[in-house]
């Protein structure tokens, strides 16, 4: 089976709908074809500053939601960062064969320094594409499913896979980005034209993995729409109603056309009834599995103990040819 390898930062307490049907839906899809490694980097959460206490708990709390989302840790490999020591180890080498020019033109470091200042920003911050690189080169795989955001990371990765492969053999295979099939976009439910975001100013619009169905119904009941009647899909024109058949699209697998033939002559209040049950029962499972799971963090932390020794099999190994390769001492 083709590998490939995705991660979701531990940024927040929940994964919110748009990780959710944008990202996890399809994470669980890919494991019938793939061989796929799931992971969750909390070195790069480190790259911005954080709550040591915090950190844990978003931790386990996003492998959790990943788990009670279908992730199976017996077909696919789940680990965290920070225990596959190979990742920084890697990451080093990397680093001394980028370009001081080259990691200053990724736009996300310009995006996020920019915001404080470069005299305030992490030399972290700088070094993160690097470490993604490792993240992704450690495993082999032959593709990389990533949002558009990461197509910039991903060549970067790609640049160094080659680059190594040149100057010291033959050692990574070099990695394909592919934008996911069919990830669903999902936008805010009070600024229907922002995509919804942990970082987003108010929760609101947000709809997360782990709130209670109540909060999920009433978010989803004032929703912002307009002033029009006509239940349509137009994505410029009704931002707010389209959004709402996008997501109960994604959520029943019915296609959009399908559901706007159904609520013709129907008022909004019925759309946003039926969303709200049906986003409500396809989270509830995932919410109550992922409870259980933090439940009981001892068992939890087996889990991705057992994911991280998998893991490391393939690490160990890719990095032993690697500082085989660029002339270190072999350990006798
Ligand atoms: P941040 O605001 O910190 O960037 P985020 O909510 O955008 O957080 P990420 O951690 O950047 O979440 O993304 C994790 C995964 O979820 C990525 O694969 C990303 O493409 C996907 N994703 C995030 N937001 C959405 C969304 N609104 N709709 C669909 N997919 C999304
Ligand atoms: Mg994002």
């Amino acid at each position: 089976r083709p590998r490939v390898l995705s991660g979701m930062q531990p940024s927040a307490a929940s994964l919110h709908l748009g990780n959710y049907l944008g990202a996890l839906v399809n994470w669980v899809r890919t494991q019938d074809q793939y061989d796929a490694f799931f992971f969750v980097p909390d070195m790069h959460a480190i790259t911005v500053p954080q709550d040591p206490a915090e950190l844990r708990e978003h931790t386990r709390r996003t492998a959790a939601q990943f788990i009670a989302g279908g992730i199976d840790v017996e077909r696919s490999t789940l680990f965290v960062q920070s225990q596959v020591p190979e990742h920084a180890q890697l990451a080093w080498v990397l680093t001394c064969i980028t370009g001081f020019g080259e990691a200053s033109r990724m736009t996300q470091f310009k995006d996020k320094s920019s915001k404080g200042g470069l005299e305030t920003a992490g030399v972290g911050l700088f070094t993160y594409p690097m470490l993604m690189a490792a993240d992704i080169l450690m495993y082999q795989p032959q593709g990389v499913p990533v949002g558009d955001d990461q197509r910039q990371h991903v060549e970067l990765a790609r640049d160094l896979a080659n680059r190594f492969n040149h100057r010291f053999g033959e050692t990574f295979v070099v990695p394909e980005a592919f934008i996911p099939e069919s990830g669903a976009r999902i936008y805010d439910l009070q600024n229907p034209t922002r995509k919804m975001s942990k970082s987003s100013e108010s929760p609101a619009g947000l709809i997360n993995i782990l709130d209670e169905p109540k909060v999920i119904a009433k978010r989803i009941k004032s929703a912002v729409t307009d002033t029009d009647t006509v239940i349509a899909y137009d994505r410029e024109g009704k931002p707010g109603v389209s959004n709402l058949l996008d997501i109960l699209s994604a959520v029943t697998g019915r296609p959009v056309d399908q559901l706007v033939a159904d609520y013709e002559g129907k008022m909004y209040g019925h759309l946003k009834v039926d969303v709200a049950d049906a986003v409500v029962s396809a989270l509830q499972p995932v919410r109550e599995r992922t409870l259980e799971l933090l439940d009981d963090p001892a068992e939890l932390d087996r889990l991705l103990a057992t994911g991280a020794a998998k893991a490391r099999d393939v690490a160990s190994e890719t990095l032993e040819t690697v500082y085989r390769n660029v002339g270190f001492l072999q350990l006798g």
